[in-house]
Order: C-alpha cells, then structure tokens, then sequence
C-alpha cells in the first residue's frame, strides 16, 4: 500500500549499481519513479550509475543487504547478488548469505512496508536441465555440492523464502526467472560469454570456447529483459510467477564464438579450454507464461543486440 504523499512511487533496487540493476534504475526514472540504489559496490560500481547521481530523483546507498535495512519505499527489486561464475565463486559463503540473508531482510522489509517485492531470481534454479526447452512448472537438476551451488541453491532457497512469505504473511511477491542476459555495462572481466568473447575479439586475442564449445545457451538483450522486470512488478496481484524471462534464441557456445568474431571484424582465432564442473549442457526458455500473462516477448535479435554491446566496449577496449 503506497504510503508516498507526492505523485512519485519510491522504489528500492538492490544491487542497483550493477549491471541490470543500473539499467532497472535509469528506466524507473524515466517512467517518473523516486529510486533509492542500495548496493555495496562488490561487482557493481559507481560509474554504471554516475549519469543518474545528482537527479534530484536518485538516491545511491552503500549497504549489505545481508544487513537489516530500514528505509520507507512502495516497491521492492531484489536484485543484489553476483551474478558471474567466476564472481559468485569467489566468496561463496558471501554469495549463499547474500541470496539467503538478502532474501530475508528484504522480505522483512516488504513485509513491515506492505510493499511490493520481486526477486531478481535465474535459469539456474534448473541445473543442467533434463527437460527442455524450461518451463517454470520444471523442478531442476541441480548438483547441491558443486561449485556452482552456492548461487543455484542460494536462489532457490531465495524463491522458497518468497513463496513462504506470500503463503504465511500474504506478501505481494513476484519472482523473475532470469536467463542469460547481455549488453552495455555487463562487467568486462568478469568470465561471463558473451562480454568475455567480445572484449577478446576486440583485442584480437584467442576466443576461449570451453568443451567443445557445443553446450547452449538462450541470450536476452539488456533492455528486453527490464521490460520484462517491469511488467512483471506492474502485473496484478494474483500473479506471483515465477516467470521465465529470456530470449529463446539459443544457439551454441561456438556459434556465438563465430558471430562475435564476424561482428568485430576480428582475426582472433577460436581456442578451446576445459569445460568447468557443472556447466548446464544446454538452457532455452519456453517463455510462454510471459507472453500470456505479462504480454513480452523479447524483440532484439542477438546480431542487433551483439551490435549494440560491441559498439558500447569498442572505446573502453579502444582508450
Ligand atoms: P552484477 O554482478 O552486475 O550486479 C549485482 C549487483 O549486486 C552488483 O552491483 C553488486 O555489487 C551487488 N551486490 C552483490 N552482493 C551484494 C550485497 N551483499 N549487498 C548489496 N549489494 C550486493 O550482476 P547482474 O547481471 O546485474 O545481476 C543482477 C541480478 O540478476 C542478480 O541477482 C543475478 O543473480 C540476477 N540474474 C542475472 C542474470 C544475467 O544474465 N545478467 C541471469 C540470471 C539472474
Ligand atoms: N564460456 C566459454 N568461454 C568463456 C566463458 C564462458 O565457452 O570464456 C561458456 C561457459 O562454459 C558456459 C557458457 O559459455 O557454457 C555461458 O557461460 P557464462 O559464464 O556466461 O554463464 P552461465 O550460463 O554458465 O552461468
């Protein structure tokens, strides 16, 4: 219930300084809301939201969600977690309290504010899936041991503690199952593909294709998948998800090794390197929840949206 006395919805996104929380941040302000950006600067930085600080309707926080936080908003995006391998893995203690605590000093909040929340949740929660494409009603295949487990398991519990939450305490919840998204201020260094590939496609570097390069993936573009975040907060109360957000395109590990490399112009030249534990085999969504209950469908192909990112990395790899 919307306590605000101004015409301006004030909304908190966690993990506001990284990559899709950046973006999440410019278009709610765009769409007139007063954003509050809490994050505490562990993959993200001050410069993906340099542009949005001094509007008066932007407010940057530093804090640890895995902290209690009491602020007063009308809606929630939780959206605080690493989100790369390579970044997740690296304190994965931090990373299994950051989606577990995080989750319940969110939904704390939601809770005392009778605020909206949604969960920034992923395609990870099915493992390497044995059904595809992925449907939201499919349990996963998840390895709860393995390397990539404090993300998958920390995401899962996350959507438990959500769906417990609207269950006990009547939370208005919405949970978003994410799948691999790109664009501009995607972290240059961080592992994840399609930044990797372009960066060394850009330097002329080798293209490090892991396995044989023949495990898929379903790419979004950055602006398609906010869309969808959006629509999903707005969607009516009786709609929970979780909903598969994703571009259904999908295509090989190789096949983007090929297309980056024509979009560049480059003359890197393919390498192959051992597969990492765990990698899902393959991962498409059927995205048929959101077309019907939120009205999405993604509308940038991979070679638009490969473009688009190249031409973003292009100076920084450049200067
Ligand atoms: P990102 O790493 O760029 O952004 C995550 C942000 O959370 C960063 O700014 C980081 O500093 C912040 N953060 C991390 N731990 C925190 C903590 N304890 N307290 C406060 N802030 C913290 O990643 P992203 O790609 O923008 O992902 C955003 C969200 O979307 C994540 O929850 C991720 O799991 C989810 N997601 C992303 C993708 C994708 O392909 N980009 C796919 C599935 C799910
Ligand atoms: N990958 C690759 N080379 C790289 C980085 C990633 O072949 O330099 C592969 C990785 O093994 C996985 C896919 O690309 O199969 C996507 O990896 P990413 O880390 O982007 O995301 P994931 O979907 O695995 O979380």
């Amino acid at each position: 219930m919307a306590r605000t006395y101004g015409l301006r919805k004030r909304v908190l996104v966690t993990g506001g300084a990284g990559f899709l929380g950046s973006h999440l941040c410019e278009r709610l302000i765009a769409d007139g809301c007063d954003v509050l950006c809490v994050d505490n600067f562990y993959t993200g930085t001050k410069d993906n939201v340099a542009h949005l600080i001094g509007s008066p309707h932007f407010e940057l926080m530093r804090h640890d969600v895995t902290f209690p936080l009491y602020v007063e908003v009308d809606e929630i995006y939780n959206l605080a977690c690493p989100a790369a391998p390579v970044h997740y893995q690296h304190d994965p203690v931090q990373t299994t309290k950051t989606s577990v605590h995080g989750a319940i000093n969110m939904l704390g909040l939601a809770k005392r504010l009778r605020a909206r929340i949604l969960q920034a949740s992923t395609s990870e929660v099915y493992g390497d899936p044995s059904v595809h494409p992925q449907r939201e009603d499919y349990w996963g295949h998840v390895n709860p041991i393995g390397v990539r487990a404090c993300y998958d398991e920390g995401k899962r519990c996350a959507e438990t503690l959500f769906f417990d939450y609207h269950r006990q305490h009547r939370l208005d919840i919405k949970v978003a199952r994410i799948f691999n998204t790109y664009g501009p201020r995607v972290h240059p260094n961080d592992g994840r593909v399609v930044s990797g590939f372009i960066v060394q496609a850009l330097r002329d570097e080798p293209i490090t294709v892991f396995g044989e390069g023949r495990q898929t993936r379903s790419f979004c573009y950055v602006s398609d998948l906010i869309e969808g975040l959006v629509r999903l907060m707005a969607s009516p109360e009786g709609f929970t998800g979780p909903v598969n957000l994703g571009n259904p395109g999908e295509f090989t590990i190789l096949e983007l090794a090929h297309k980056v490399i024509a979009l560049t112009g480059s003359s890197s030249q393919v390498v192959y390197r051992p597969l990492p534990a765990d990698d899902p085999m393959q991962r498409r969504p059927d995205i048929a929840l959101a077309q019907r209950e939120l009205g999405w469908t993604p509308a940038v192909p991979l070679e638009e949206g490969l473009a688009r990112t190249i031409a973003y990395f292009r100076p920084l790899i450049q200067r």
